[in-house]
């Protein structure tokens, strides 16, 4: 099918046909014939790199020609940006919502396309933006994470209730290819479109002895490193004129094989100049410079522990081909459009809590495998496993290659996916009472799954009953209804669970600490919590120690739940270095962690600080002005002194501690010491940006009757 006939706005269909697309990839054309543009739903479950997002891209511009609205949901904030940026420029508006779950976001809803991740979703169903009401088009990308224990109740709940509120909008869910696509299509009435066509062809293989055994035949690797198989591997792609990516199990060891490569690669290319200069100027952490150094030579390491510009160099080096090999964790394929040549799944078994090494789901190496072959620049792609030996190559492609595709299943009625559904349901007014809450649950992909509910019944019951006990639920007769405190715990989008656990703890305590408070919402549900090793657990004792009285949670008497204690222990010391200005690079060579983590972790506990002090205000409680201070503070990375100059736009955590150590302390204080002085401290750009600020503050606050205006120091106090 010709792209020039299909029933697109022009502009878009010239954009395409500029990029080179032309005709419709097969299962793009059998969506179109299957009704995308007559607004039927569709599920599409079909590989990797197959071109879902166009069909998405189509249906909504179709959409928006017609005066419809789109929303499109992505599991991850990364894939909200890639998205996000993918959909701009073409002639369309288009928004991106992921964060800052308690508000309404009204003006998001001046766009044709919003991008959102689906806990934003949900948040903006639980605080009634209006604009949902208008939603023509829901996209799902990646719909298979319905089987994430962590991830999946949410998808399918805003699912459900998006199709609840809005009964004629189109679906459609894009999905990877999955063993059981009938009954997800079932559940969505949606058309079913499933293929095993790829843009490239896919080939797979194992490596033993110098060898990639394919199904088609042999391939020999010449040996270069007598040493490592994974090396000879990159090479020989790259001697083709090809790209590799290298999935391995742990961060150390995406790092280490990246050194390996680099110095096997020393590419001498002067386009790696300017990356490997821009991530060495930047780099705060001895992994940042160890970057820089394995990009200098063509290769690079990739993982959730660098920082956002470190990932975007990296990126870009290896889409602009300079960048010859990347190493990384199986991250980068959950998401991430950069294929390569030959993909190399190196390690596929993975440290599992409680269960040791586990073989990696073969859903995982198809998603890997799936980012083989770039079109129309590679012609074919490769996936190579590595056997240990011989015994294990046919072993490998029974596990892995050879593989059904894993069905999906629904994963709500799992202890403890349904306290926050079940209270958002009633808070929202989707249910009233407990037959509505069921009847409501029957829209579940479970309940369409299982035909019966009764394991769902029971984990609704426990959560109402967890929520009634905590007087988050009202009950009257048949009737539920949420409290005060229900109706916010519900907005302000937390586990209800935790939101017990701080109120109960907030009421309890006589004598606030930041620590106390850090350390409890790091044991709450809501939290992710760093790994304690046995070595951390005498520094850890220590510090208990040198904080006596100031932590509030009690060490438990259970093993297993000490463990979680010091884990959330831990997770609070970095939070508090942070708050305390201890610099980057120290946090991360303390605690083995990179600046992506620490800014993951500031940013959640972020949210759960402004939770706590929302509720610490509802519950009129004394704590309430610290907390709301600390929650500025955490934001900032700063302690409390700099709380008045980081009222000011531009100024940070470093800028601020710069002009406080000066003597500057306070925005009266950066008026009286003048332009120059401060640019000496801040820069010229920012120090002017802050003087016109203060300047506009100044003209804003009329003077009373006989007051000297010349004195900024008065003037500004009286506006703070
Ligand atoms: P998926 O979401 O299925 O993994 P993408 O939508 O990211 O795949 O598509 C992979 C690549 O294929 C993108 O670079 C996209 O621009 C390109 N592509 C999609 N459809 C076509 C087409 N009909 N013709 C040419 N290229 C296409």
């Amino acid at each position: 099918m010709q792209i020039s006939e299909i029933p697109l706005p022009e502009h878009l269909k010239q954009q395409y046909l500029a990029k080179g697309m032309q005709v419709l990839y097969p299962p793009q054309a059998e969506c179109v014939e299957r009704g995308m543009f007559e607004g039927r739903n569709l599920l599409v479950a079909i590989p990797t790199a197959s071109g879902k997002t166009l069909i998405a891209e189509m249906a909504m511009h179709s959409h928006i020609a017609r005066k419809g609205k789109c929303l499109y949901i992505v599991p991850l904030k990364a894939l909200a940006s890639e998205k996000y940026e993918e959909f701009s420029n073409k002639g369309v508006r288009v928004g991106i919502a992921t964060g800052d779950f308690d508000r309404r976001d009204d003006m998001l809803g001046n766009n044709d396309i919003i991008v959102a991740t689906s806990e934003k979703v949900d948040s903006l169903l639980r605080n009634n933006a209006r604009w949902i009401a208008e939603i023509t088009l829901l996209v799902i990308d990646e719909v298979h994470l319905i089987d994430s224990s962590h991830r999946g109740p949410v998808v399918e709940m805003v699912i459900a209730k998006m199709r609840y509120r809005n009964p004629a909008m189109q679906v459609i869910g894009l999905s990877a290819t999955i063993g059981n696509p009938k009954v997800l299509a079932g559940w969505l009435d949606a058309e079913l479109v499933t293929s095993t066509w790829r843009p490239v062809d896919l080939r797979q293989g194992v490596f033993c002895n110098d060898r990639i055994h394919f199904r088609e035949g042999e391939r020999r690797v010449k040996v270069v490193s007598k040493n490592f198989d994974d090396i000879n591997l990159c090479l020989d792609t790259i001697a083709e004129g090809g790209q590799c990516l290298v999935f391995v199990s742990s961060r150390r060891n995406a790092e280490a094989f990246a050194k390996r490569a680099a110095g096997a690669i020393k590419s001498e290319d002067p386009g790696l100049k300017e990356p490997a200069k821009e991530l060495e100027r930047t780099a705060e952490t001895e992994m940042g410079k160890t970057l820089a150094a394995c990009v200098a030579r063509g290769a690079a390491f990739h993982h959730a522990g660098l920082s956002r510009p470190e990932r975007a160099v990296v990126e870009e080096g290896f889409r602009k081909g300079l960048i010859k090999c990347i190493s990384s964790t199986p991250t980068l394929a959950a998401g991430l459009n950069l294929p390569a040549r030959r993909v190399i799944i190196r390690d596929y078994l993975r440290f599992a809590a409680g269960e040791g090494m586990q073989p990696i789901p073969a859903s995982e190496y198809h998603q890997m495998a799936g980012r083989a072959g770039r079109p129309r620049l590679d012609p074919y792609g490769e996936a190579v496993l590595i056997a240990k030996d011989e015994g294990q190559v046919e072993e490998l492609f029974e596990y892995y290659i050879d593989a059904p595709a894993e069905e999906v299943h629904s994963k709500i009625a799992e202890p403890n996916a349904l306290y926050t559904h079940v209270l958002s349901l009633i808070a929202s007014g989707f249910a009233g009472t407990r037959n509505e809450l069921l009847s409501f649950m029957d829209r579940s992909f479970y309940v369409h799954e299982h035909r019966q509910g009764r394991l769902m019944q029971r984990a609704v019951d426990t959560a109402l009953k967890f929520l009634v006990d905590n007087d988050m639920i009202l009950e009257v007769g048949e009737h539920l209804g949420s409290s005060e405190f229900g109706t916010l715990v519900s907005r302000l989008y937390i586990d209800p669970r935790s939101a017990a656990m701080i109120v109960s703890t907030l009421h309890k305590e006589s004598d606030y600490s930041d620590l106390g408070l850090l350390h409890l919402i790091c044991s709450t549900p809501d939290m992710p919590r760093l790994y304690v090793r046995n070595t951390d657990r005498a520094a850890l004792d220590r510090m208990m120690d040198e904080h006596d009285g100031e932590i509030w949670l009690e060490m438990p008497g259970e093993e297993e739940e000490q463990e979680e204690y010091y884990r959330a222990l831990k997770t609070a010391m970095l939070l508090s270095d942070w708050a305390d200005e201890m610099p980057d690079a120290r946090i991360c060579e303390r605690y083995s962690v990179g600046p992506g983590d620490v800014y993951g972790m500031v940013e959640s506990v972020n949210w759960l600080l402004h939770a706590s002090g929302e509720l610490s205000r509802m519950f009129a409680l004394t704590f309430h002005p610290r907390i709301r201070e600390y929650e500025t503070c955490m934001k900032n990375g700063i302690r409390r002194e700099l709380l008045p100059l980081v009222k000011l736009r531009g100024i940070g955590r470093v800028r601020a501690r710069r002009l406080f150590n000066n003597g500057i302390t306070s925005p009266e204080a950066v008026l009286g010491a003048g332009i120059e002085t401060v640019t000496k401290l801040i820069g010229r750009g920012i120090a002017e940006q802050v003087f016109a600020q203060l300047e506009k503050r100044v003209r804003a606050t009329p003077l009373p009757e006989g007051e000297d205006n010349m004195a900024g120091q008065s003037t500004l106090s009286r506006f703070r």
